[in-house]
């Protein structure tokens, strides 16, 4: 029975809320805090029409550290869930560190002026909550979040040692739009336009963004193209799987949205650096997500499935010599629409948040210090994606993938 706070009313925050009120046993006290007070009010009544529940709505501005530190001391919860955007998980583990409240996030810290995607900047909190007896938690999210829990569910349960790790990532949603990212458009856009980086021998290789491209057949999808990215777990799993040779992510894209993309960063909409406009500063790309559709609208349009999952080949546990598993889960956009008021890609963040936040309130993953999801027992966080709307499979592959 534990009393959260979840800062953040997007579609992730939406989720992750619906899911806690579905949960009472774990979430007794379930409080909403965002910029636009409106956004959690509209989540607040959907959580009481679906559930019954009741929660606690505030606004906030969660880059003013006293004011959210005089928030989480007025509600008094025993873990705050920082679902807003990663510009702001630098000054909410401020707050909870002065508030002495255990934190947790399901992306990086990002500076607003340049695209780094990097675990530093929120490692070097480690101190600071050790020595408060305060845990972080960082990444619970799918990827960052259930992909590295994937990889050590294999490391535990099938292979001795992961040689290579794929990450595939695949939105096979269609939702009626010309072009419409389907999480926060300005990080959506930050990322896919970031130069490409994999892991390769202990070293970083970076090629040009959106350059590497193969196909793949997704089972419940069929074959899409997918482009070789950098994303953030693989900085945690390359630490925390040393041993590991080479470590790729790849994500899907249509034709239209490389298209559109392409265009837009031609005309220099995609830009993070100011430029003046009738005399006023504006930054390109948040003009840009102003005109775009609001990810949390897609919902009611938005059909077909998405398939995420970790392709690993190693040293069987078994003895039984190099072997590769694919762990994967499939989800539904409508299936998760007609739960949550959602679509795919906001439910396969929120339950996670949901999950590890579960995590933390209930003891099963306890530390003091800032963690990373690689540096618990994935059986827990398994079986609870099972019971909570994201059922996983695993399967052997004749071999690693060709590419
Ligand atoms: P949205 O843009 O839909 O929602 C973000 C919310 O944060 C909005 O309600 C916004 O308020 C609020 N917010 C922004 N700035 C502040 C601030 N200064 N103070 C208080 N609240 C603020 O994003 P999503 O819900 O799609 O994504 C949420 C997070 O989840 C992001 O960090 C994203 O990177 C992460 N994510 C992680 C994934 C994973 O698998 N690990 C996948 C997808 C997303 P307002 O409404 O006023 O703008």
């Amino acid at each position: 029975m534990s009393k959260v706070l979840v800062i953040g009313a997007g579609g992730v925050g939406s989720v992750a809320v619906h899911k806690m009120a579905m949960n009472p046993g774990i979430f007794s006290d379930i409080h909403l805090a965002s910029r636009t007070r409106s956004k959690c009010d509209a989540i607040a009544e959907s959580v009481r029409q679906r559930t019954g529940v009741a929660v606690a709505t505030y606004a906030i501005d969660a880059e003013d550290v006293p004011a959210l530190t005089a928030l989480i001391r007025q509600i008094g919860p025993k873990l705050v869930v920082n679902l807003a955007l990663p510009y702001q998980d630098l000054t909410i583990m401020d707050a909870c560190l002065a508030a002495g409240v255990d934190y947790m996030d399901t992306a990086n810290y990002e500076p607003k002026d340049v695209a780094r995607f990097e675990y530093r900047w929120q490692w070097e909190y480690q101190d600071r909550f050790r020595e408060a007896g305060l845990m972080a938690l960082l990444g619970s999210g799918f990827d960052p979040g259930v992909t590295s829990v994937f990889a050590m569910w294999l490391k535990k349960h099938k292979l001795k040692t992961i040689r290579t790790l794929d990450i595939l990532d695949c939105n096979g949603g269609d939702h009626g739009q010309a072009f419409a990212t389907n999480f926060n458009p300005e990080i959506n856009i930050r990322e896919v336009t970031a130069p490409a980086r994999h892991w390769l021998n202990g070293a970083w290789v970076e090629t040009p963004a959106m350059t590497i491209r193969e196909n793949f057949d997704f089972e419940g999808v069929g074959p899409k193209n997918m482009y070789l990215m950098y994303h953030e777990e693989l900085e945690s799993l390359a630490r925390f799987i040393p041993e590991m040779e080479r470590a790729r992510f790849w994500m899907t894209f249509g034709d239209a949205y490389i298209n559109h993309l392409t265009v837009l960063q031609n005309v220099g909409m995609t830009r993070i650096d100011p430029v003046i406009y009738n005399g006023q500063e504006i930054i390109p790309l948040q003009f840009l997500k102003a005109v775009l559709p609001e990810p949390a609208s897609l919902g009611p349009t938005t059909h077909g499935k998405t398939n995420i999952g970790d392709i690993a080949t190693g040293e069987a546990l078994d003895g039984s010599g190099e072997k590769t598993f694919y762990v994967y889960n499939i989800c539904d956009h409508e299936d998760a629409f007609h739960e949550t008021g959602n679509q795919a890609v906001s439910y396969t963040t929120g339950v996670p948040a949901m999950i590890g936040a579960a995590m933390m309130l209930t003891g099963a993953w306890r530390g003091e210090g800032v963690f990373n999801m690689e540096q618990f027992d994935p059986d827990p966080f398994m079986a609870m994606l099972n019971a909570q709307g994201l059922p996983w499979q695993v399967k052997e592959l004749a071999g690693p993938l060709e590419f």
